[in-house]
């Protein structure tokens, strides 16, 4: 009977969960200091700093999702949101955008996924449309390299990795409490999926994922875009899966071989990821095919 996992299979593709189906509901976690983890399976993970005077949170969820993200802030403390930091564009990281600046809330993202954010985009792995977002749902303060807050007690430093989940990446790094919400360019279901036809890449991954490694210590506190709360030690295992994948997937391109050829050698091994692990390796051949061009 194949009929039940090929409608899993649609489904999932449907809803787009970049996880696995799970009950919805939004839970709280403190991760340290004044940082918390807004944390629900179908959607991104939402970070949440609480300044004296406001929350400066990390993306925000699909639309219908703001109200429980307002009811999760409400549990930490009673203030408006200031700022919200786009990690990325893809709907269930930024799609609330909308309904938070229509309260005052400013949105602040890389330049490229403010470009993106006005135009259509639709995604061919999942079959999904992504559609350009009215002018309240677009970032208001966008950046091309990096951007500081200067908060009380916290320095939020957020920062461009070119190439790597999308074009428009950014990285969060709290340097006072030594914590980072890193978006999908670091995730816990597996095999990442990289969005390679709107400017992600393998290479641009594993880059983004060194340099992550560079800022972090034993005692850091990784956000991912997916998953639970992680640690340096969990980004060198995710690393080094990329790598062993990328290292056999070139193996066979100069071994003259062709993606079919490659995909039955099973490069990505044991490996596993939410949609099919195939497509993993042809993103990964679609990369080095631009690199070697
Ligand atoms: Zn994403």
């Amino acid at each position: 009977m194949k009929t039940p996992t090929y409608l899993f299979l649609i489904l999932s593709l449907f809803f787009y969960n970049e996880a696995t189906a799970q009950p919805d509901t939004l839970a709280v976690e403190k991760v340290a200091g004044n940082i918390w983890m807004l944390r629900q399976n179908s959607a991104g993970n939402v970070g949440v700093f609480a300044s004296n005077d406001g929350f400066i949170i990390v993306d925000d969820q699909f639309r219908t999702d703001s109200e429980k993200i307002r009811d999760g802030l409400a549990k930490i403390a009673k203030l408006p949101v200031k700022y919200i930091i786009n990690t990325h564009w893809h709907a269930d990281h930024s799609e609330g955008n909308e309904n938070f600046a229509k309260t005052g809330s400013v949105i602040v993202a890389q330049d490229n996924s403010r470009q993106r954010l006005t135009t259509d985009q639709f995604i061919e792995l999942f079959q999904m449309l992504h559609a350009a977002r009215p002018w309240e749902g677009l970032p208001s303060v966008t950046f091309t390299e990096d951007i500081t807050f200067h908060e009380r007690g916290e320095t939020i430093h957020v920062f461009h990795v070119p190439n790597a989940h999308t074009d428009g990446d950014a990285i969060v790094h709290f340097q006072t409490s030594n914590v980072i919400h890193t978006g999908d360019v670091f995730v816990r279901y597996g095999l990442p999926f990289i969005d390679d036809h709107h400017g992600g890449s393998i290479n641009g991954t594993i880059a983004a994922t060194e340099r992550l490694l560079s800022l972090a210590n034993a005692e850091t506190k990784i956000i991912p875009g997916h998953g639970a709360v992680s640690t340096k030690q969990d980004l060198m295992d995710y690393l080094e899966m990329l790598k062993v994948v990328r290292e056999k997937v070139a193996k066979g391109i100069e071994q003259g071989k062709t993606i079919e050829q490659i995909l039955a050698e099973k490069p990505a091994g044991s490996f596993t990821t939410f949609f099919l692990v195939d497509e993993f390796v042809r993103m990964v051949w679609r990369g080095m095919q631009k690199t070697r061009e």
